[in-house]
């Protein structure tokens, strides 16, 4: 089937139709992609944001404990560098030489309210060379100890953040918020706080010593469960003392981030210590845990950057560093918890409203290649219409003189010889009128098939008149068209037509033939001309012949 016009004109309507409808998807896959990271990024400020809230208020719990242990540690320095010269002083130092040989102790200001000062023996502590009672150093020490616990008595437990507050000297004693109900627990309570880091770490000979020092959560003497602990160094004439310290519970760090925790903040919230270790969370429904390589990612990132937005499959992971703390704020949010946020329902909606697009893009795109490949077809047609016949499915008079006339040009411009052969069906009419007129169509659709059949790819034959034909044979002597009109004629005569089962005709041509060889002229009307009156020649010798001379 040749090309159709409608084709033609527009390339290929079909790839036009499909780029089309590809740049429109690509351009809403674009645009959606588009507002989906916006959205994304509008999603990670705010989660930012609202972590950044509950840490500040965080901040600002720890920041009033710490302001009061740095209070004390100045308050300390000051006594040691200035002692309290009283009676009462004298009477306390007085009893402790004669309660330091004691397994355990306690002296206490006559005021009820005011901590005891709690104590070991001079021979408990042997066992750690970083305790010590250096008596270069052992009065003013005492002296501003009491100080201490005169002062810590104005404190109110109550409202404090912090659990415990206390003081711990190498001197084998210690002052607490929370003094040892019985001897055996203020000896156990000494030996459990001179081992932990936060004293040991605080020895100035230690790299690790720092004004502030947080250790990571570990579980307290008080089955209290996890904790953190800060510290400071009590450090005056180049001596070190003991460390001012400060306990913050698992349990009221939960609590203040429960009371602090934003409605808006979904998924769960999490405080880690410096080495990343959970000390509490906040659960949220449908929680789901990260994999260990999740959570190795996730620990690698927050070591590198104080605070973020990781996103860890199908969750979303937002940190923060607390100011105050050697801690972590963590929000771990899945995508269901996202996506139930007004943010999320705005995403699914666009994503609703995408896939909407893209369905009715998919529907218009049916439609409209349909209706393309429905024109294409009908085009086609009207093409082929215009062009053959259709009857005997030759090209109709018009075309083939066109393509004659092509050809006859193409061989006067080679050189190349172009023969014409004119043939007509004898008594035609006799066909018609004996076995009628459908019987006549069916013998020129017979003539048309013989003609067809016996010629070569190039060679070109068309349906110039009712029951005429004319055939151009290019690069083609006279005696070859010759040959092939003899053998249109002979193939014919051969042939059957059947009417019905009992009955059958046959019908016979007679052909004339030209050549521009011959003729030494290539004009298709006069080859054509001359073809047609050697048909008349051979019409009037006897018809079923071919004539190829005047
Ligand atoms: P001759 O041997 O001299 O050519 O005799 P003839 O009967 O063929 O004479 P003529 O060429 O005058 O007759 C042509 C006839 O062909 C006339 C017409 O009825 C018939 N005819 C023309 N076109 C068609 C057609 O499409 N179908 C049918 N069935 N007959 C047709
Ligand atoms: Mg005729
Ligand atoms: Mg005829």
């Amino acid at each position: 089937m040749p090309t159709s016009p409608f084709s033609q004109r527009l390339g290929n309507p079909f790839l036009s139709v499909h780029l089309c409808f590809l740049a429109v998807f690509l351009f809403s896959a674009f645009l959606t992609t588009h507002e989906a990271i916006e959205l994304k990024n509008n999603y990670e400020q705010r989660q930012r944001a609202q972590l950044s809230e509950i840490q500040k208020n965080l901040d600002s719990q720890f920041q009033e404990s710490i302001d009061e242990l740095l209070y004390y540690q100045q308050m300390l320095n000051y006594a040691l560098t200035h002692p309290l010269d009283s009676d009462h002083a004298r009477e306390t130092i007085a009893r402790f030489q004669q309660v330091r040989q004691q397994p355990s102790w306690q002296l206490q200001l006559s005021s009820p309210r005011s901590m005891p000062i709690n104590g070991v023996s001079d021979s408990w502590l042997m066992r750690d060379s970083l305790l010590i009672r250096d008596s270069r150093h052992l009065d003013q020490e005492l002296r501003a100890a009491l100080e201490f616990s005169f002062i810590m008595q104005f404190g109110d437990a109550s409202k404090d953040f912090h659990s415990r507050f206390w003081y711990i000297s190498r001197a084998g004693f210690f002052i607490s918020s929370r003094p040892p109900q019985s001897a055996q627990e203020l000896e156990q309570s000494y030996a459990i706080m001179t081992q932990r880091p936060y004293f040991r770490d605080q020895d100035p000979s230690n790299p690790n010593h720092a004004t502030l020092r947080w250790t990571k959560g570990y579980q307290g003497m008080f089955n209290e469960g996890l904790m953190l602990t800060v510290s400071s160094p009590i450090y005056s004439n180049n001596y070190w003392y003991g460390v001012l310290s400060m306990d913050f519970t698992q349990q009221r760090i939960h609590d203040l981030m429960e009371t602090t925790r934003h409605s808006l903040l979904q998924g769960k919230l999490l405080l880690v210590d410096r080495s990343l270790q959970e000390v509490t969370r906040l659960h949220a429904p449908n929680d789901k845990p990260l994999t260990d390589e999740q959570e190795a990612r996730l620990k690698q990132r927050i070591l590198q950057q104080p605070a973020g937005v990781l996103r860890l499959g199908t969750q979303f992971a937002t940190w923060s560093k607390l100011k105050n703390v050697d801690a972590y704020l963590i929000n771990i949010q899945s995508l269901r918890q996202g996506f139930s946020q007004e943010l999320g329902r705005v995403a699914l909606f666009m994503l609703g409203m995408w896939l909407l697009f893209v369905l009715l893009l998919a529907v218009a795109h049916q439609v409209i290649f349909r209706l393309v490949k429905r024109m294409d077809a009908m085009s086609a047609k009207l093409t082929w219409r215009a062009n053959y016949d259709g009857l005997t499915r030759l090209l109709n008079r018009s075309a083939f003189f066109e393509q004659f006339v092509a050809l006859a040009a193409r061989g006067s411009q080679q050189h190349t010889p172009i023969a014409v052969i004119q043939l007509d069906v004898d008594h035609f009419k006799k066909v018609n009128d004996t076995w009628g007129h459908h019987a006549g169509d069916q013998a020129l659709i017979r003539v048309a098939s013989v003609i067809s059949h016996t010629l070569r790819k190039y060679d070109v034959a068309g349906r110039i008149g009712g029951e005429e034909f004319c055939i151009v044979l290019p690069e083609t002597s006279l005696e070859e068209a010759k040959a092939v009109a003899e053998r249109i004629r002979a193939r014919l005569e051969a042939k059957i037509i059947l009417i019905n089962a009992s009955t059958t005709f046959s019908v016979t041509l007679s052909a004339g033939v030209s050549s521009s060889e011959a003729q030494g002229d290539y004009d298709a009307e006069s080859l054509q001309a001359s073809a047609d009156s050697r048909l008349y020649r051979a019409k009037t010798q006897g018809r079923n012949q071919v004539c190829g001379s005047d």
